[in-house]
C-alpha cells in the first residue's frame, strides 16, 4: 500500500476519565502502549488552571482536591451537544467547574486563571488533551506526530463526531479518521482477520469505564463493521465503585473513632484517591490496604479491604451491568450462543468479579482479554492508523469500514422524517433522491436535515437546515437532494434544481451550532499561545530551580566552620544577605519574570566567587570575628 501520510501515524482513545495513545511497531509486529512521563499507560483526562501554570493529566487530577473550580474533566460528556441537552442537565449539577450556556446555546466552561475569567468550549478541553496524548507520543518517538486517529464511542452522533475532530484539529492533529470505540477494540484482536467472507462473525464489546459503560454488538461481514446494537449507562463505572468504598470506610471511620467525615471534603477527595487505588490492588490480590495520615483532626486512618468484601458493596451495580448485557443482545435479536467473542474493555473490566459474570453469562466462553481492556481501544486504533498510512504487511489491503449510528434524512410535508441514508449503513455512503414542490409558484424548499429514528421528523436530532431559491413553477418541480458521509462519518447534504441550475449545500457545521472554520482558527492560534506560555513557564521552573540549587550548595558551604572562619566579615554579611534576598525571590516566585532568577544568580555568583577567591588567594582573617 503506497504510503499517504507522513511520519508515523498515532491511535488516540479520547476516554471520559482516561485517555491512552498508542502506535503500530511494524517491527515488532503489534501496537505499542506508550506511557507517559509519569510512567502510566494511561493519562487522566483532566485539565487544571492553577496560579499562572495550565496542567495536563496527571498532574491536573493530582491537583484537583485542591483546585476543584478550576480543575476542568468529562469534557466527553459536554463535546458535541446544546447546554439545553437533557443529557448533560444532571451533571451539570455534579460538576465542581462552572459551566454556562453561550452563543447557540453551546456550553462553555468558565474557569479562573490568571486573575481572569477564561471561557472555553469542550472541544478546547479536549484539544488539550489530545495536544498532551500527542506530545507523549512524540517523545517516545523521538519525532514529530502529525496523523491520528481517534475513537468516540459507538453512539455518538455526527455532530459529537465532528466535534471531536474538531479538537483534534485545534490539537494540531491531522485526524485521518474517527472510529468507534468498540470497532477499534475488536481491531486489537484482530478479529476482523477471522471473518469469513461468507459468514458474520459476531463480536460482543463490554466496555466498562470510569464514568461510563457501553455494551455494543458488532458484525464483521466482508471487513465491514456493522454496529447491530448498542446499550449501556452514561452513569455507570470505575467511579461508582470508588464510591460505594468510601462510604463504606466513612462507616468504619465513624465506628472506631465517634467521628462523621461524611461532610469533610477534604477528607473524602483524599479516601477517596486512596480507594481509587486499593480497587486496583483487588483486580491482583485477595486484600488491600488503606493508609491515611491524619485525615480528619489529626487522627490517621489505617484499615484494609478484602476482594469479598469490595465484591459484595458493589454486587447490585455489577448486577445491573449483566442486566444491560441482556438488553443489548435482545435488541440486535441475537441469542448469545451466537456470539463468536466476547471483547473485553474499559479498565473497570479488569475486575474479577465482572469477568467472571460475564463468563458466566456467556456459559463460560473465553473472553478475550489479553490486551489490557484499558488499552484495547487505542491499540486498535493504532493499528487503523497504520492501515491508512503505511499499511501493515500481514494483513495487506485491509479495507476497514464504519456504519452510521442513526438514520439520517430531511422533513418533508406534514413534518415526516424521510430517510436517506438508514441506520447502519456502511460509510463512507453517497444516497440521491428526487423531491418535488408541494405548492404552484413555490419561491424555495427549506432542507431540514435531521438524525434519528423517528418518523416524525422534529422529534429526531436537528442538524442543520438551509434555503434554496427555485425559479416560479407549478407545483411538483423536481428536486435532488444527495447525502454524503465521509470515512469520518461526516455528513455534507446538497439540493439542486436543474432547470435553474440553483445549488446549495452544507456540511453540519455553523448552522448545527458547530464550529465555524474562524472559531477553530482562533483556537488553533489559543493552543498555539498555550503552548508558547508553557514554554515559557518551563523555562522560569528552569530558572528557579537553577538558582536554588545554587543557595543550596552555598548554604552548605556557610554551615562548613572552616570556610567561614575564613572569610571576611563584609563578605559573611554581603553573602547571607544575598541568601535571604533568593530565598525571598522564590518564595514569591509568582512575582518575578524570569530574568529576575537569572540575573540573580549571575550577581550571586559573583558575590561568592569572589569571596571565596579572597580566601584561596590567602587574605589574613584579620578582619573577621573571632568565630
Ligand atoms: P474511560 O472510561 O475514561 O475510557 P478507562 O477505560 O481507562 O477510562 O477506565 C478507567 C477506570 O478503570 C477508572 O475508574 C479506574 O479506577 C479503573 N481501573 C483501572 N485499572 C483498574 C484495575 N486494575 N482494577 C479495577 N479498576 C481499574
Ligand atoms: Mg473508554
Amino acid at each position: 500500500m503506497a504510503k499517504k501520510y507522513e511520519g508515523p501515524a498515532i491511535g488516540i482513545d479520547l476516554g471520559t476519565t482516561y485517555s491512552c495513545v498508542a502506535v503500530w511497531q511494524e517491527q515488532n509486529n503489534r501496537a505499542e502502549i506508550i506511557h507517559n512521563e509519569q510512567g502510566n499507560r494511561t493519562t487522566p483526562s483532566f485539565v487544571a488552571f492553577s496560579g499562572d501554570q495550565r496542567l495536563i493529566g496527571d498532574a491536573a487530577k493530582n491537583q484537583a482536591a485542591s483546585n476543584p473550580a478550576n480543575t476542568v474533566f468529562d469534557a466527553k460528556r459536554l463535546i458535541g451537544r446544546k447546554y439545553s441537552d437533557s443529557v448533560i442537565k444532571n451533571d451539570l449539577q455534579l460538576w465542581p467547574f462552572k459551566v454556562i450556556a453561550g452563543t447557540e446555546d453551546n456550553p462553555v466552561i468558565v474557569v479562573h486563571f490568571k486573575e481572569e475569567e477564561k471561557h472555553f468550549v469542550a472541544e478546547e478541553i479536549s484539544s488539550m488533551i489530545l495536544a498532551k496524548m500527542k506530545e507523549i507520543a512524540e517523545k517516545f518517538l523521538e519525532s514529530k506526530v502529525k496523523d491520528a486517529v481517534i475513537t468516540v464511542p459507538a453512539y455518538f452522533n455526527d455532530s459529537q463526531r465532528k466535534a471531536t475532530k474538531d479538537a483534534g484539529v485545534i490539537s494540531g492533529l491531522n485526524v485521518i479518521r474517527i472510529i468507534n470505540e468498540p470497532t477499534a477494540a475488536a481491531l486489537a484482536y484482530g478479529l476482523q482477520k477471522r471473518a469469513n467472507c461468507v459468514e458474520n462473525r459476531n463480536i460482543f464489546i463490554f466496555d466498562l469505564g470510569g464514568g461510563t459503560f457501553d455494551v455494543s454488538v458488532l458484525t464483521i461481514k466482508n471487513n465491514a463493521f456493522d454496529v447491530k446494537a448498542t446499550a449501556g449507562d452514561t452513569h455507570l463505572g470505575g467511579e461508582d465503585f470508588d464510591h460505594r468504598m468510601v462510604n463504606h470506610f466513612v462507616k468504619e471511620f465513624k465506628r472506631k473513632h465517634s467521628k462523621d467525615i461524611s461532610g469533610n471534603s477534604r477528607a473524602l477527595r483524599r479516601l477517596r484517591t486512596a480507594c481509587e487505588r486499593a480497587k486496583r490492588t483487588l483486580s491482583f490480590d485477595t486484600e488491600a490496604t488503606i493508609d491515611i495520615d491524619a485525615i480528619s483532626e489529626g487522627i490517621d486512618f489505617c484499615s484494609s479491604i478484602t476482594r469479598a468484601k469490595f465484591e459484595q458493596l458493589n454486587m447490585d451495580l455489577f448486577e445491573k451491568c449483566m442486566e444491560t448485557v441482556e438488553r443489548c443482545l435482545t435488541d440486535a435479536e441475537m441469542d448469545k450462543k451466537t456470539v463468536d467473542d466476547v471483547v473485553l474493555v474499559g479498565g473497570s473490566s479488569r475486575i474479577p468479579k465482572v469477568k467472571q459474570l460475564l463468563q458466566d453469562f456467556f456459559n463460560g466462553k473465553d473472553l478475550c482479554m489479553s490486551i489490557n481492556p484499558d488499552e484495547a481501544v487505542a491499540y486498535g486504533a493504532a493499528v487503523q492508523a497504520a492501515l491508512l498510512g503505511e499499511g501493515i504487511k500481514s494483513v495487506p489491503n485491509l479495507v476497514l469500514r464504519d456504519v452510521t449510528p442513526l438514520s439520517l434524512g430531511i422533513s418533508i410535508k406534514g413534518d415526516v422524517m424521510s430517510v436517506l441514508i438508514p441506520r447502519n449503513s456502511i460509510i463512507p455512503v453517497k444516497k440521491k433522491q428526487v423531491y418535488h414542490t408541494c405548492d404552484d409558484d413555490q419561491p424555495g424548499v427549506s432542507v431540514d436535515v435531521y438524525e434519528g429514528e423517528r418518523s416524525v421528523a422534529s422529534e429526531n436530532n436537528l442538524l442543520g437546515l438551509f434555503e434554496l431559491k427555485v425559479p416560479l413553477a407549478p407545483r411538483g418541480l423536481p428536486i435532488q437532494v444527495c447525502f454524503a458521509i465521509d470515512a469520518d462519518g461526516i455528513l455534507n447534504v446538497s439540493a439542486e434544481e436543474e432547470t435553474s441550475g440553483n445549488k446549495k449545500d452544507i456540511t453540519i457545521t455553523k448552522e448545527n451550532g458547530r464550529l465555524s472554520t474562524e472559531e477553530i482558527e482562533r483556537m488553533i492560534q489559543e493552543a498555539e499561545n498555550f503552548k508558547e506560555e508553557d514554554l515559557k513557564f518551563k523555562k522560569k521552573v528552569k530558572a528557579m530551580n537553577v538558582l536554588d540549587d545554587y543557595l543550596y550548595n552555598m548554604r552548605k558551604v556557610m554551615k562548613d566552620g572552616s570556610v567561614t572562619s575564613m572569610l571576611t566579615s563584609t563578605d559573611k554579611m554581603k553573602l547571607n544577605a544575598a541568601m535571604i534576598k533568593g530565598k525571598n525571590l522564590i518564595d514569591d516566585k509568582e512575582q518575578h519574570e524570569t530574568f529576575v532568577f537569572v540575573d540573580f544568580l549571575k550577581e550571586l555568583e559573583k558575590i561568592f566567587e569572589s569571596a571565596l577567591n579572597k580566601i584561596n588567594k590567602g587574605y589574613s582573617d584579620e578582619e573577621s570575628d573571632s568565630d
